[in-house]
């Protein structure tokens, strides 16, 4: 006996359902062509349709991968869907990454087509004596914008979609298909391939737009600031033709403040995400030319804590209420969320509610998070004791990408690489990634506590704490900050800062001020590249 029916979950059942109760919703984009394109969910899935019989015509088939270099826009999203549903993997592959690494991922991929904005181009020119798989290139483009390139076998995207019908026949899939393929940034060794399948999608898109999470509807207007080549745009390009929202995609002006305080306000944005360097470039803007952001009611942060400064300004100045999700790519991406406070904790105000707002939050329903020891041994939720934070469930990694071996332990559990505590309401705290820990005197220091104290400074623009070696207590914080055009802040004053703020010892034992920090193909901190600049550092 079957009691329930097993119908798959798909990501062509969220294509034919934004078009059948949704189609008349808006996908508003800027592109290298157009500042401002816009047109409906409906017009955008007859042209998915057009696009698979276009990759047919191109001899794809189900299971070969296809590489995206591209920004945020309608034609991005037309690559998700047509490629996905047809059964094919959709392999968007971060620009930002080193040459090699792009070498090295396409060609580990085995990317069979890409598929390419104008700008990327000179890029591929570059790659493409030793990409091996590869046999074409598709310029994301209408005919009249066709850059000269010096690639063989190079196609117009708007020129294959013309000579297309717009009736497609979508193949069965089940749902364990391979729908995505993203790598992480590969800050140690190669960069690893992380396969999402069509279930890991969606139940991720279940979880994360339920109301205690992004809590989407059709009254939503979303701008995802989150690059679709981040971990698939936290899933954002598949939840809101889901729940029906409207998209705005910023195209290659996602850090400009200015075209993303236009988009928003012309717009009517309700909800954006992205991590906290973008959004201090947002409000940056918003506050050196004295502008509102009235539509906007919530902010998603994630992809590295929240820093005080970003939480209090949206919503103190802007009434919007900030929220902070933790992930990565291997959890397809998102695995907590501090949206809603929950009724128990209503009386918290002040700083108490910023501290606990500033947690990464609950776990989703769906997934199973623990902190443990070197021992393995689970770790009390008390809200002080640290240990690895571990994660299983249903869109959580079992094995990367033609890796031998499997990601997770023999009890199935997978250790995320990074360091958190978990309190009495079950709210993680992420301290560190285990790279990143300093130890100094057998004890560890969290620099993701002294960096959030160090921008609350008003003179710091952005701060990084870096675990040096130490004579004495094995390892040392250091301080980097950038500060503010017109500060005087000098180091001796910035480390008095932290006298009454936190334990004596975590108290940085020397502050050097810099330029600029260096950042990852992400956007966050490279603590790597900033502890390689100052391995010689003199302790004074
Ligand atoms: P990478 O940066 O290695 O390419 P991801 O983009 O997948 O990989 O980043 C995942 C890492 O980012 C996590 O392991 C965690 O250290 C950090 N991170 C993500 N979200 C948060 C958050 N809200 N607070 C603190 N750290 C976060």
């Amino acid at each position: 006996m079957i009691p329930m029916q097993d119908a798959p979950l798909s990501i062509t059942n969220v294509m034919r359902h934004a078009e059948r109760y949704f189609g008349e919703q808006e996908i508003v984009s800027i592109t290298p062509d157009n500042p401002r394109h816009r047109y409906t969910y409906r017009d955008a899935f007859k042209r998915v349709r057009k696009l698979a019989n276009a990759l047919e015509r191109l001899g794809l088939q189900r299971g070969d991968v296809i590489g995206t270099l591209a920004w945020n826009d309608y034609r991005h999203f037309e690559l998700y869907y047509a490629i996905s549903c047809s059964g094919m993997v959709c392999h968007t592959i971060n620009p930002r990454l080193f040459g090699e690494q792009i070498e090295f991922i396409i060609n580990h991929a085995e990317d069979r087509w890409l598929f390419v904005d104008p700008d990327f181009i000179p890029l591929v020119e570059k790659l493409a004596p030793r990409l091996n798989h590869l046999k074409g290139v598709v310029v994301l483009c209408p005919e009249a914008a066709m850059p000269e390139t010096t690639l063989s076998n190079v196609r117009c995207y708007e020129a294959l979609l013309k000579a297309e019908m717009d009736e497609f026949s979508w193949p069965d899939l089940s749902e364990t298909t391979p729908s995505a393929l993203c790598y992480t940034s590969g800050t140690t060794g190669n960069p690893k391939g992380v396969l999402y399948t069509h279930r890991s999608t969606i139940l991720q898109c279940y979880a994360t737009t339920a109301p205690n999470a992004f809590g989407l509807s059709s009254k939503d207007v979303v701008l995802p600031i989150v690059p679709m080549f981040h971990a698939n745009g936290w899933s954002l390009v598949y939840s809101c033709p889901m729940n029906g929202a409207k998209l705005v995609l910023a195209g290659n002006k996602a850090g400009d403040g200015a075209e993303l305080t236009d988009l928003i306000n012309v717009e009517g944005v309700t909800f954006t995400a992205g991590v906290p360097t973008v959004l201090s470039a947002l409000l940056r803007h918003l506050r050196e030319h004295n502008l509102t952001v009235p539509s906007l009611i919530r902010v998603g942060v994630g992809g590295a804590a929240c820093p005080k400064s970003i939480y209090e300004e949206f919503e103190t100045l802007h009434d919007v209420r900030v929220e902070q999700g933790w992930g990565m790519t291997e959890l397809n991406p998102i695995a907590t969320y501090n949206g809603v406070v929950k009724p128990a904790l209503s009386h918290l105000d002040g700083s108490e509610l910023t501290t606990k707002k500033l947690k990464q939050g609950p776990a989703l329903f769906g997934v199973d998070i623990k902190i443990v020891d070197d021992h393995e041994r689970e770790i009390p939720w008390d809200g002080k004791s640290s240990g690895a934070v571990k994660v299983r469930g249903p869109w959580v990694i079992h094995q990367y990408f033609r890796h031998e071996q499997p990601a997770v332990d023999n009890t199935g559990w997978f250790d995320t690489g990074d360091i958190g505590t978990i309190d009495h309401d079950g709210y993680l705290q992420i301290t560190d990634r285990s790279k990143d820990v300093i130890k100094s005197g057998g004890e560890w220091i969290s620099s993701i506590e002294l960096e959030n104290l160090a921008v609350s400074h008003p003179d710091v623009e952005e701060a990084a704490v870096i675990g040096l070696p130490h004579p004495k207590w094995t390892e040392r914080p250091l301080l980097l900050l950038v500060v503010k055009d017109d500060s005087q802040l000098t180091p001796q004053t910035m480390l008095s800062w932290f006298e009454d703020k936190v334990a004596k010892w975590w108290v940085p034992s020397d502050c050097v001020i810099v330029d600029k920090l260096p950042h990852t193909a992400t956007g966050k901190l490279s603590k790597k590249d900033l502890r390689d600049s100052f391995k010689d550092f003199q302790w004074r």
